[in-house]
């Protein structure tokens, strides 16, 4: 089968591999669509690369099924959920997958789905509803589950103004929720595409944080208040700050981009605003549920998909993402060529 192998230095080759075979336990899904990440960039710029294949937003059908399967048949519609963690320690038997310490991510510690064929454990598999595409349960896998626990945690509502820092993926994941439970918007983005696609999903404000201070708009936007609350999907020193600045008094912020290192000054930023700041770290399996009924009710996921791509166009594919002229970028490995819709 065709597999997507990220070789090094921003190149992308796409290889012959053996198909996966089924395991106890396990499943082999036929790739219905699997999206590019951010978190994919690490490996496609490091110079030495990755020799799995990328790919850990994906939903298929099944083709085949190992012993022990008991719940999941070929010809199944699934979406996978990318931790296969252990199963058997606390953490796991708790619901909390994210905390195994022996957490094997497909498309980074173990095969991803940018190929024809992934294999997954049964019980990563959960039902996607035929009136899901492809594509919307691949998005359920990261760019709409990660924003998705972090505002249950935040508890937002139609009663908050809301801040989105950097409106990739996940960023624009989030003001598709936001918006859904009918907050007001205000998002910061560098990019003019996607502070275009902001506007067009139905942010209140945008604001290029090289034309104005974000701080000050925002400020500005509530009369000096502060907003209620603020989500950091950039991952990065300086919108951290800024998320931690441009909340009001008890405000909450949430950082969801990854990031190593940050200077923040905690008198000024928090300790004396009385802040609440959670960390937020992609979704556990027992939310899928939720993001189904999400997306069936309103949250149209499909609308940050900008770019559609075959396997062969992989190049193509990663440095579409790249260039930040695009929403989310997926593969659909059963179609030939390029195909924007
Ligand atoms: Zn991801
Ligand atoms: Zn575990």
């Amino acid at each position: 089968m065709r597999a997507v192998k990220l070789v090094g230095n921003a190149r992308v080759e796409v290889v012959d591999v053996s198909k996966p075979k089924v395991k106890r336990g396990w499943v082999v899904v036929k790739v219905g669509a699997s999206a590019i990440c951010g978190s994919d960039l690490h490996a496609y710029f490091a110079p030495e690369g990755d020799s799995f294949t990328p790919g850990h937003e994906v939903a298929g059908e099944v083709a085949e099924v190992g012993e022990q399967v008991a719940r999941i048949k070929p010809g199944d519609r699934v979406a996978i959920n990318n931790m296969v963690s252990c199963g058997i320690c606390k953490f796991c038997q708790q619901g909390d997958w994210i905390f195994c310490n022996d957490v094997q991510v497909i498309g980074g510690d173990i095969d991803g789905g940018d190929a024809e064929y992934v294999a997954i454990p049964e019980r990563n598999c959960f039902p996607l509803p035929n009136d899901l595409s492809f594509g919307e349960g691949a998005l359920l896998g990261d760019a709409v589950g990660t924003p998705y626990r972090a505002i249950k945690a935040l508890g937002a509502n139609g009663a908050h103004i809301v801040a989105v820092f950097g409106l990739g993926p996940v960023g624009l994941g989030a003001l598709l929720i936001l918006k859904f439970l009918n907050c007001e918007v205000l998002a910061v983005e560098v990019s003019s595409y996607r502070q275009k696609m902001a506007k067009k999903l139905g942010a209140d404000m945008v604001v290029d944080p090289n034309e104005k201070n974000p701080v000050d708009a925002l400020k500005k936007y509530t009369r000096g208040e502060g907003v209620d609350i603020a989500i950091d999907c950039a991952g990065k020193d300086i919108t951290e700050n800024q998320a931690l600045d441009c909340v009001k008094k008890r405000g909450k912020v949430a950082f969801v981009g990854e990031n190593k290192t940050a200077h923040i000054r905690p008198s000024d930023q928090f300790i004396r605003k009385e802040l609440t700041v959670i960390g937020s770290w992609y979704f556990n399996a027992g939310e899928h549920e939720e993001l189904i009924r999400l997306v069936r009710r309103g949250v149209k996921t499909e609308e940050i998909i900008t770019h559609r791509f075959s396997l062969e166009k992989a190049q193509e594919a990663f440095s579409t993402f790249v260039s930040g002229e695009s929403g989310k970028v997926i593969f659909v490995p059963a179609r030939n060529g390029y195909c924007q819709e």
